[in-house]
């Protein structure tokens, strides 16, 4: 099959180069020319575990290549997807559809022949309708079909994800559109692989109550682990008997600083309005979205109370700036508002984090950036562990302790021993787990 990929990010880039390794021809479209001089001299421009060789193999392979120009690039497709952002709307959480309804637009007036528009793009119910409405209004003789296939790969494990998914959702309300993306996802089909269809507005709802389940999970193991810090409860052990529940399961019930990430914020405050808009208001949806603003707060409010209620020019290191390990994204990352929190008690902030410092840098110019974790913590009066990247979990404690001032630990993410840290004289301080009292 001929597919085009319009959005070359984390989801388009994947995808694309996914497609391109399951035999599809692809083209992976962008309007960021740095993006696309970038892939096509052979630089991926986004760290994610695997994708650059994948990239590699595919366009050495002839089967995957890369455009600014959508027109060209879409007028030969069998079928093109939309992978572009989706952003809140500043002022009223809305998701912003101007780059999806953009992309619409150039699509419908670049298509010959028949073709399936499949929007990948997380979008509020009801989006196809508009694409649709779009692209027939913009060219009325165009042969056009418009799918929903959400997205539901996770960055740092995108590659895997997208290769062994739980599930491949597919929303269409014209049968002429099935047949396409059952080829598209052969591989899938063949081994009786999850492919779910179900309608065009279905599938998009699937994908924003899927984020929004997941996102109160994290904020419900939360809330669990304050309140194990007030009785002595440890959250972790309540985190595993709950997920041994098969009706609960283990995932996502890991308490730390809040969500974050290019996700969960935006599509849960995406969907609360969806529900206010339609007179059905998610007062749970809701309520996780205050609870989980309020906790990056309480985060930086617990590491100034765990270096003695005043950080008035005292250092503290951060270790880890990203959502999450193994990606360069701090799009609403839990680090930066802890920071900017930090900073504003009038600490000094010395970071590190393996792949998301020059992300960083854009949001955030006025701190340090050390050149590892050692680095970071040298003359610090604190050590806050933010994103739990493997290479924190191994760190030299002793080292550690050593080059710091004042020997304290807030751990975020319950990565470390508290029996060990204290031992090596640290105070301690972790996420629901407060120790012998
Ligand atoms: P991204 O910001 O990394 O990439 C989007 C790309 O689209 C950018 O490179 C941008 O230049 C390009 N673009 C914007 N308008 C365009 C246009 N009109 N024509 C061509 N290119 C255009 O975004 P992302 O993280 O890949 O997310 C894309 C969508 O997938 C969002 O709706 C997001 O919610 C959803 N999603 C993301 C993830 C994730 O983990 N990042 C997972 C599942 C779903």
């Amino acid at each position: 099959m001929q597919i085009t990929v319009v959005g070359t990010g984390y989801v388009g880039l994947v995808s694309g180069a996914c497609f391109a390794d399951f035999g599809h021809r692809v083209i992976c479209v962008d309007l960021d020319e740095q993006k696309i001089a970038a892939l096509k001299a052979g630089y991926t421009p986004i760290f994610e575990p695997g994708l650059e060789q994948l990239v590699a193999s595919n366009v050495a392979a002839e089967r995957l290549s890369f455009s600014t120009d959508l027109a060209a690039s879409v007028a030969d497709a069998d079928v093109v997807f939309i992978a572009v952002g989706t952003p809140s709307r500043p002022g009223d959480g809305h998701a912003d559809l101007s780059r999806v309804y953009e992309a619409s637009t150039s699509i419908a007036k670049a298509v010959r022949g028949f073709t399936v528009v499949v929007n990948k793009s997380t979008v509020p119910v009801g989006t196809g309708d508009e694409i649709e409405r779009i692209i027939r209004s913009t060219s009325p003789a165009a042969d056009v079909v418009v799918v929903s296939n959400p997205e539901f790969l996770r960055e740092g494990a995108a590659i895997n994800d997208f290769k062994l998914p739980d599930r491949i959702v597919i929303g269409l309300d014209d049968e002429r559109a099935r047949a396409p993306m059952i080829e598209i996802y052969r591989p899938f089909h063949l081994n009786q692989g999850p492919l779910m269809f179900t309608g065009r507005r279905t599938a998009e709802l699937i994908k924003y109550a899927s984020n929004a389940f997941l996102a109160m999970k994290i904020t419900f193991i939360n809330e669990i682990a304050d309140l194990c810090d007030r009785t002595g409860a440890n959250v972790q052990e309540v985190a595993r008997g709950m997920g041994l529940d098969n009706r609960i399961g283990t995932k996502f019930l890991h308490a730390g600083p809040g969500y974050g990430g290019s996700c969960f914020p935006k599509d849960t405050l995406a969907l609360a309005k969806t529900g206010q808009d339609h007179g059905s208001p998610l007062r749970l949806v809701e309520t996780t979205i205050q609870v989980n603003e309020q906790r990056k707060h309480a985060m930086g409010e617990k590491i100034v109370q765990a270096m003695g209620g005043d950080v008035q020019g005292k250092t503290v290191a951060v270790l880890g700036l990203t959502f999450k390990p193994n990606t360069d994204d701090v799009r609403d990352a839990p680090s930066i508002a802890i920071i900017q929190l930090l900073k504003q008690a009038g600490a000094r902030i010395r970071a590190f984090d393996p792949q998301g410092m020059t992300a960083a840098r854009t949001i955030i110019s006025d701190i340090e950036y050390a050149k590892d974790a050692y680095d970071a913590a040298t003359s610090a009066d604190c050590l806050v562990l933010v994103t739990e990247w493997s290479t924190f979990r191994t760190l030299d404690l002793k080292r550690i302790k050593s080059a710091m001032t004042t020997a304290k630990l807030v751990d975020l993410r319950n990565v470390f021993r508290r029996s060990e840290a204290e031992a090596l004289g640290f105070s301690y301080h972790a996420v629901g787990m407060p120790g012998p009292s």
